[in-house]
């Protein structure tokens, strides 16, 4: 099972977030261990993108450590594992876990050791590192670190780099710069584009020189669009549960994934977050296959579409 989709700081287990504000003695705002879940978890009624952001809070908290980053990034890779998932790309945006003077180079060096240690105690999986710049005004700055970082640790488990965060209120094409350089070093990419916008950002992302997109999915309104993809052969990380969450539509059998699909598109799926939007990808190949029509043998050729796009080969 390959997962290409999938944040870190979204996939917590809430025991550890708990224990590791103990450590650190830091007040998360919940007096138990259930509401602490109940706040890292997307409400069933949640109205807007932002608001979904906004479980990131929690455990952004406690990733101000290198051992707390080096602990969570090796228990994904072990849950992940225990879930039967052989290959994952994990990312995060080490600019988030800057707040106690961790530099980006630190952070990444602490998420490396994580998986590094996963992938040794199970070997059965193999697990690359995504760093992600995000979306947000006056901080160029700290994007263009992100980049640094990527160049520098390229190839010793990180394999790529993002652009995540809010799309509908900071637009792809603030980040020209940022993908310049990423040009300029050779850096593979994926980046978040067409979930709460439409397909000018998709376009935008395209001319960047990305050969995938997070989500992707808005790329449904524009047949000329859908074309480019089929032709450049552009993977769309999928993440249905998420897709949902977010607003990107009313509802689950209302996502256009099923279209893409069988349009040509390389569509492929995903869980985003397995704590915020309490799923994996186990659950997420369960929702296809009862909610949107796929067959077995579709979701064996979304799993050949992951495994062609994965970074490391
Ligand atoms: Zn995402």
């Amino acid at each position: 099972m390959t997962e290409l989709h999938l944040h870190l700081d979204g996939s917590l287990r809430p025991e550890t977030v708990w224990e590791l504000a103990k450590i650190q003695g830091i007040d998360l705002g919940a007096k138990d261990i259930d509401e602490l879940k109940f706040m890292m978890k997307v409400p069933d009624d949640c109205k807007t993108l932002h608001e979904c952001l906004e479980r990131f809070d929690v455990p952004l908290k406690v990733l101000q450590t290198a051992d707390a980053i080096e602990r969570v990034t090796f228990e994904l890779v072990e849950d992940l594992s225990n879930i039967g998932v052989d290959y994952a790309e994990i990312r995060f945006a080490p600019q988030l876990s800057t707040e106690k003077g961790l530099s980006q180079d630190e952070i990444v060096e602490a998420a490396i050791k994580g998986a590094k240690r996963g992938m040794e105690k199970y070997p059965n999986i193999k697990c690359g590192l995504i760093l992600c710049c995000m979306r947000n005004e006056n901080i160029e700055d700290k994007n263009l670190q992100t980049i640094e970082t990527a160049k520098k640790y390229m190839g010793d488990v990180v394999c790529a780099v993002d652009l995540a965060g809010a799309e509908s209120l900071y637009p792809t094409e603030m980040f020209e710069n940022v993908f310049k350089k990423a040009n300029e070093y050779n850096l593979l990419r994926t980046i978040h584009a067409g979930e709460a916008a439409g397909p000018d950002s998709i376009r935008k992302a395209l001319s960047y020189g990305t050969k995938r997109l997070g989500h992707g999915v808005n790329a449904i309104f524009d047949k000329e669009l859908m074309e480019e993809l089929i032709d450049k052969g552009v993977t769309l990380e999928v993440c249905v549960t998420s897709n949902y969450q977010t607003k990107v539509v009313d509802s689950i059998d209302k996502h256009p994934v099923k279209k893409l699909f069988d349009a040509g598109v390389r569509v492929t799926v995903n869980s985003d977050n397995m704590t915020v939007s309490d799923t994996n990808i186990h659950k997420e190949i369960k929702i296809l296959k009862e909610q949107l029509g796929f067959t077995d043998a579709d979701i064996e050729k979304m799993q050949k579409y992951a495994e062609e796009a994965r970074f490391i080969k």
